[in-house]
């Protein structure tokens, strides 16, 4: 049986990425772990089979009967026609929390996030959780992003990175545009940058499929042993939806 929940918030937070706040209906609370989604009841298809879309949650645990996902709205989706269509008060069913993509337990060195567009979703809470620890290791984010108007939650991972030195944020643009002053280009290259200088480091890559296999192939490539990776694909460019 599916769960529910009440949409009690909508803001826009980037060009086309909408922000919705859950207020669950039933049940009325439920546990997960930084980094785990929701599938969203979608309806059905042409075909009349039912269609669900997963979403992270850019919430902590523990923020009392609540939930927060983000969306990038995709012209002509199923998962986004539904999304675009909720206002104040609708209800949506869901499976979940369910995923694997979750912090492991501890670190014994550094950790690595690559994320890229909706893919730092789930990132927020993730690093939450990690810089709350009593770990002591390097903390990396390499964010890539297009353009400027493309970027969300800048200003949290801004205070996260302000009130914990060991996080070192890398946001990178493809499309900087002009007025950009910040690092530009594919993220890739900078994580192998980056690789000589880590300690036992951890990958967590969350995003667009075809950066996870690139970044993936390029440290093993280094010798970065298969274990140290932690993946989420949120979509595989140019593939059938799921
Ligand atoms: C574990 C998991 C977690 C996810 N979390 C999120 C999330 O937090 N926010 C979110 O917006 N999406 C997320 N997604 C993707 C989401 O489930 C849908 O695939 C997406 O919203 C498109 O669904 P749609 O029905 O609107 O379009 P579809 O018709 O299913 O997809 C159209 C095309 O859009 C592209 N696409 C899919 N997702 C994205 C995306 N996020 N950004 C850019 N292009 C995309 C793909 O090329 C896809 O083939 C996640 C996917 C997975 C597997």
């Amino acid at each position: 049986m599916s769960n529910r929940a009440r949409v009690v918030g909508v803001r826009p937070v980037a060009d086309g990425v909408l922000e919705y706040r859950l207020q669950l209906v039933a049940p009325p609370r439920v546990s997960f772990s930084a980094g785990q989604y929701l599938s969203l009841d979608c309806g059905l298809d042409e075909q009349g089979l039912p269609q669900r879309r997963a979403y992270s949650i850019a919430s902590p645990p523990g923020d009392d009967g609540h939930l927060v996902i983000c969306a990038k709205l995709i012209a002509g989706g199923l998962g986004s026609r539904l999304l675009q269509r909720l206002g104040i008060g609708d209800e949506v069913d869901f499976t979940g929390p369910l995923g694997f993509f979750v912090l492991d337990q501890g670190h014994a060195g550094d950790v690595v996030f690559c994320a890229t567009g909706t893919g730092i979703v789930p990132v927020v809470p993730m690093l939450q959780e990690l810089l709350a620890r009593d770990e002591t290791g390097r903390v990396l984010l390499f964010w890539g992003m297009r353009a400027p108007a493309d970027v969300f939650y800048r200003e949290v991972i801004d205070a996260l990175a302000e009130r914990h030195p060991r996080l070192e944020v890398h946001l990178s643009l493809t499309r900087p545009g002009p007025e950009w002053r910040g690092e530009q280009g594919r993220i890739g290259a900078k994580v192998l940058g980056a690789l000589p200088a880590l300690s036992e480091p951890v990958f967590y890559l969350v995003g667009n499929g075809a950066m996870i296999d690139e970044v993936r192939a390029a440290l093993k490539a280094r010798g970065v042993d298969r274990r140290r990776f932690r993946t989420e694909a949120f979509f595989t460019p140019g593939a059938e939806p799921a």
